[in-house]
């Protein structure tokens, strides 16, 4: 078999958080495209069902979706219970759920902080280990982290320090997870996406307004699309990655180069 089949995803069965929308609903189709059955995870389950509906039908593959607010441990826990019983088992997950707080630190409340850390970071912490239990009982898995290059700079000119703290957070949750379970079957990695247009960023009143300064800033010149990190999550989730784990692949167009 050839390296492209390898790569596919056949029989396997995952889900995604924050899988109705953009980025998350970007991999999820690719999931299911290279051949696996999907759940598509999010708070907003109305967006959730048509994104499912829609990637069933153009690849024919079983796509469900679920409820779930990633900050919530029972919630969580009963999402993978019911892609486990629906699905039929869990080989890898995307904990890609996320949002962005922009706000100068010293205006920054407690509240704000602990919103952003809780869906950015405890989110990916209660999504990585409730599924990783299972996996670790049940014959291993993928699991792939959401970060971003806001892990290694410092974004500018809009101030989001709990974002930025919140990514890093990431990356090295996902590093502590893959050396835990390294001889345990579990791989853990992390994407770290540059800016990619995106509902976060296009709908975002304060965000849109600074595309064309990210873009004067960008070698690249322009924003990222979700579909530029379709690829580079298939590898992860399948089993041409065996001896891939701990990483965090930047996909950001030379963003982070200097
Ligand atoms: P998006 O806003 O388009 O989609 C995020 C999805 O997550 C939405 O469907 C939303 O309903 C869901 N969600 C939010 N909070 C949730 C919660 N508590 N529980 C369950 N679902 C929840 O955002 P996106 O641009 O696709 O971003 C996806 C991930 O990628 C995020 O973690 C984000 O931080 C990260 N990221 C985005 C960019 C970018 O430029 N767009 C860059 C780097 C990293």
């Amino acid at each position: 078999m050839g390296i492209v089949e390898r790569m596919r995803l056949d029989g396997k069965k995952g889900f995604v958080t924050g899988g109705a929308r953009g980025i998350g609903k970007c991999t999820a189709t690719a999931f299911a495209e290279a051949g696996a059955d999907v759940a598509i995870v999010d708070m907003d389950i109305e967006e959730a069902k048509k994104t499912a509906a829609e990637i069933a039908a153009a690849t024919g593959r079983k796509v469900i979706a679920i409820q779930a607010d990633v900050t919530k441990e029972a919630e969580v826990q009963a999402m993978v219970d019911q892609v486990v019983a629906e699905l039929g088992g869990l080989d890898f997950c995307h904990a890609n759920a996320g949002i962005a707080i922009n706000a100068p630190a010293e205006e920054m409340t407690l509240a704000q902080w602990q919103k952003i850390i809780d869906i950015n970071l405890t989110g990916v912490f209660l999504t990585d280990t409730i599924a990783g239990r299972y996996m670790l009982k049940n014959g291993g898995g993928s699991i792939i982290n959401t970060a971003s290059m806001s892990a290694h700079i410092v974004n500018v000119p809009q101030p989001q320090c709990g974002y930025n703290a919140s990514k890093a957070g990431v990356i090295q949750l996902t590093k502590s997870l893959a050396v835990e379970w390294a001889q345990k079957g579990v791989r853990v990695n992390s994407i770290s996406p540059g800016y990619i247009g995106t509902e976060l960023i296009l709908s975002a009143p304060q965000l849109k307004p600074l595309i064309s300064k990210w873009n004067e800033l960008s070698p690249i010149g322009r924003l990222g699309k979700p579909e530029e990190l379709m690829s580079i999550c298939v590898y992860l989730a399948g089993d041409t990655s065996t001896f891939t784990s701990g990483s965090d692949f930047i996909v950001d167009g030379t963003f982070t180069c200097f």
